[in-house]
């Protein structure tokens, strides 16, 4: 060990620190020197050094060939294609000098001309072994590394690099550590090996081969795949123990980055393994298929089917669904049940319209005439109609809400839909929904059933052939009359204009547009109809027409239809006013007109019978001869009682069928205080009955009426046609008047009818179906009609010609009811005295307390 002390040229050290230093000095040997105490002067920087002798290495010129994106390691032969100038150069004087040179890597492989700040500092010694050269002034070389090496300066640049350098030889001790981290590097290596796909096997024989721990480090590493500047990295470790481990690193790492290569690599291919093997057997079908001479256009079904599909012009989803199910048809064999299901289903899906429409006439003053041409009167009907397709128009579109027709039977409703399909140049078609008691009658019913079908929208639309008729649903309060399922809310689906654009059949499985198609309603008896629905509603009302307005009617319309549909002349057949009115009274008792036409119709037969048979020119049907062709009056005109009575009162009733003059009788006889009441009255009614006799009760002071005469007589009210089911609070003053009128032996007017609630205090609240009710009392002949004061609004609706022929008296109390509806006591004296006896048998005005029965005198 020697002391030596050097001047330094530069300041690159610091005191209290070891640092090596290769220090060169005279005669071209290096001393690996180690600093272990540094002194510094401010004027001469002066260290000590500590020279280690066996570390010393000589230091050599030598040429450099700089390499492009490879390395070469020391004890690995390499060939080596040498063009750019300078290199052929340095291999030159190579050749001449004992065949050493010195490989180093340039950092960046796109440099063509690197400088030496561009090229590692650590390089291999190698000596060249072989030189070929090749045309255009190339060489090949096959050079073989003897040792790292270190690059101290460059002396000169051109003609070619030559650099001082000298060899790095590491000092190798093999400790337990190295041992263990060779068999490491060599397993890894194996796998390594074994995962890469393109390494031959017998890298592994030439790796097990080495030895020394530094040849077996630089022999994996120049066999890896790896980038230049990690193969650099493991060059520039000097020490082999920090190798090895580096190397283990770079191992584990590639071999992680291979696998996940190799699974990636897998997925692809098993991908593409799929698609490939599905394309072959795809073809290999086709192919069989054209032997066999059955390819699908080869099938006259399925084609004929694919071409029905393409002509329906149906929307993206249905299409889909239809060639899926042709597809299905197609491989299956053909007498299977299955087969016979889808084709039924394509045949639906063919048949049914997509896109087809008919041409919207909107022209308003066309509509009203043949709104006018076809039906007689109706005119707020009519008007309500216009307006309603005037707001179509205006908008443009179909939705808004639902039209429905509400009335008694026979009054137009159908005819009016019908009317209104033809204003707009629209299909009609109508279905009753009377009886519809299921959700599937609307939707349809699955596939998977036996005998499945479309619901009745998508048959109605099968059968109109166009996405825009008009389609009128009959009797929708009829449907929840005794529903199992839910088919009023399919139904809300099929009539929300806001969701029967998809609208749903179970059948079809595909969604289907209703959105063009007008829906009306028509219905008799509003609150029988699902709130939900009507609230999606505008309801129009048409009432019960008055007997002028049949007999214009039949006058007008049936007349001529059905003499039309019977093939006779209009001359071979006159009806006298007089004959039709006594049709309408003596044949018919309905709100509308339809048993009116059916009499005509009756009427039509049996005159056309007797052209026929007896060749007569001519019939005029008069009152003379109408029994003749009808027989008998089925009903007799009911003008009320002949006289007045006791406990026996008009009241007036609305049915479905319209209005109706029900006549209320009240007897009293000996009893315990009972209240009988009978005529299949409902629950309401009943109550109703309840309140009058409370109410009579109460006032039995006023009306001279014994205060306990319950104790000893018991009171029946009864209410005729005991057959038909009556309900209601209207008949409420009607009860309380027969009552009154039976306990108090007076009589009541014949011609007076009433309706009207009673409440225990004697009010008069209002009742529904003004017009009906005044219908049938004009009908039935009576002069006045007490209604209650509320309702005095509703007369405006009412037309003159009723208004004419009957006293409409408003009241609001019962007071007033009783006044009106009971025969004054003066006038008493001419009635039969019979009555009093027949109806109060029991009831001996002399046992009354005089006092009692003057008092309202
Ligand atoms: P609804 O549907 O209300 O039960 P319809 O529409 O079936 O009644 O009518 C029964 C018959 O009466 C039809 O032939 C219809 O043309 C005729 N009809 C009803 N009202 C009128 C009217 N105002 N003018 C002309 N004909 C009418």
């Amino acid at each position: 060990m020697t002391t030596l002390v050097f001047n330094l040229r530069q300041e690159f050290t610091t005191p209290n620190r070891i640092i090596v230093y290769n220090i060169i000095p005279e005669g071209g040997y290096l001393c690996n020197c180690f600093c272990f105490s540094v002194q510094l002067e401010r004027s001469v920087r002066s260290v000590m050094w500590v020279a280690q002798e066996k570390q010393v290495t000589r230091v050599e010129e030598l040429p450099l060939i700089p390499l492009r994106g490879m390395l070469v390691f020391p004890h690995t032969v390499t060939p080596l294609d040498v063009g750019r100038t300078r290199s052929i150069k340095a291999l030159e004087e190579a050749m001449i000098r004992e065949r050493t040179v010195i490989l180093a890597s340039q950092r960046h492989v796109e440099e063509a001309e690197p400088e030496p700040a561009d090229i590692y500092r650590i390089g291999t010694v190698a000596e060249v072994k072989q030189l070929l050269k090749m045309p255009e002034g190339q060489l090949r070389v096959l050079v073989e590394g003897v040792s790292r090496g270190r690059i101290l300066d460059f002396l000169h640049e051109e003609p070619f690099y030559k650099v001082r350098a000298y060899a790095l030889e590491p000092d190798v001790i093999k400790t337990r550590e190295v041992e263990a981290l060779m068999r490491t590097a060599v397993t890894k290596f194996e796998q390594y090996v074994k995962l890469s796909r393109s390494m031959p096997g017998e890298i592994l024989a030439t790796v097990n081969t080495v030895e020394g721990p530094s040849r077996l480090a630089d022999t994996i590493a120049s066999q890896m795949i790896l980038p230049v500047e990690k193969k650099q990295l493991v060059l520039e470790s000097i020490d082999v123990e920090e190798r090895l481990q580096l190397l283990c690193t770079l191992l584990t790492k590639e071999m992680d980055i291979m696998q996940l290569e190799k699974k990636i690599h897998l997925r692809v291919r098993k991908q593409i393994e799929k698609s490939q093997k599905e394309y072959y057997l795809r073809e290999q079908i086709k192919a069989i298929e054209k032997e066999l001479g059955e390819d699908q256009d080869s099938n006259p079904e399925i084609r004929e089917y694919r071409q029905k599909i393409a002509e329906a012009q149906m929307p993206d989803e249905a299409e889909k669904k239809a060639l899926y199910e042709l597809e299905r048809l197609y491989k299956m064999p053909p007498m299977v049940a299955e087969a016979t299901v889808i084709r039924n289903y394509l045949d639906w899906l063919v048949a049914i319209p997509w896109s087809f429409k008919t041409e919207d006439r909107l022209d308003l003053d066309y509509a009203a005439k043949v709104l006018d041409e076809d039906h007689f009167g109706l005119e707020t009907v009519k008007e309500r109609i216009l307006e309603f397709l005037a707001v179509r128009h205006l908008t443009g579109k179909v939705k808004g809400p639902i039209l429905c027709l509400a009335g008694p039977p026979g009054v137009g409703k159908t005819s009016l839909g019908k009317s209104i399909a033809r204003a707009m140049g629209r299909r009609f078609h109508r279905f009753s929904l009377g009886g519809v008691r299921d959700e599937a009658e609307i939707r349809g019913h699955r596939r998977t059933y036996v005998g499945a079908m479309p619901g009745k929208i998508i048959q109605v639309m099968r059968r109109v052939e166009a996405v825009n008729p008009v389609v009128l649903l009959d009797e929708v309060d009829k449907m929840t009359s005794d529903f199992r399922g839910d088919p009023a809310s399919a139904l809300l689906e099929v009539l929300d204009s806001e969701q029967n654009d998809t609208f749903q059949d179970h059948y079809l499985e595909v969604p289907y547009d209703l959105s063009e198609v007008l829906f009306i309603t028509t219905a008799n008896v509003l609150s029988d109809i699902p709130p939900a629905l009507r609230d999606r509603m505008e309801i129009i009302e048409i009432p019960g027409y008055t007997e002028y307005e049949k007999l214009e009617i039949a006058k007008r319309h049936l007349v001529p239809k059905q003499m039309a549909i019977h093939g006779i002349k209009k001359k071979q057949l006159g009806f006298s006013d007089a004959a039709i009115s006594k049709i309408i009274n003596g044949y018919t008792r309905e709100s509308g007109v339809r048993s009116l036409e059916r009499q005509i119709a009756s009427l039509c037969r049996k005159t056309a019978k007797e052209f026929v048979q007896s060749g007569k020119k001519q019939i005029s049907i008069s009152m003379r001869n109408l029994e003749k062709y009808l027989g008998s009056p089925q009903y007799y005109e009911w003008q009320g009682e002949k006289e007045d009575r006791i406990g026996l009162v008009n009241g007036l009733a609305y049915t479905q069928y319209g209005g109706d003059v029900l006549s209320i009788e009240v007897v009293v006889v000996p009893g315990k205080g009972k209240l009988v009441l009978t005529g299949k009255l409902g629950d309401v009614m009943k109550e109703s009955a309840q309140a009058a006799f409370s109410y009579v009760r109460s006032k039995a002071v006023e009306l001279s009426i014994p205060p306990n005469f319950y104790e000893d007589y018991d009171i029946h009210v009864h209410v005729p046609e005991g057959a038909i089911p009556k309900d209601g609070p209207s008949a409420g003053i009607t009860i309380a008047v027969a009552l009154a009128s039976a306990l108090t032996g007076r009589y009541v007017h014949r011609d007076v009818a009433m309706t009207g609630e009673l409440t225990l205090r004697g009010r008069v609240l209002p009742i529904g179906g003004l017009k009906e009710k005044l219908l049938a009392a004009q009908r039935a002949g009576m002069r006045k009609v007490i209604i209650p004061e509320a309702n005095k609004k509703d007369l405006e609706e009412i037309p003159d010609l009723i208004k004419e022929k009957l006293e409409i008296i408003t009241v609001k109390h019962m007071d007033r009811v009783l006044d009106v509806a009971l025969v004054p006591k003066a006038l008493e004296e001419d009635l039969p005295s019979e009555d009093a006896i027949e109806y109060l048998p029991a009831v001996e005005r002399k046992t009354w307390p005089d006092a009692v029965h003057g008092s309202t005198q």
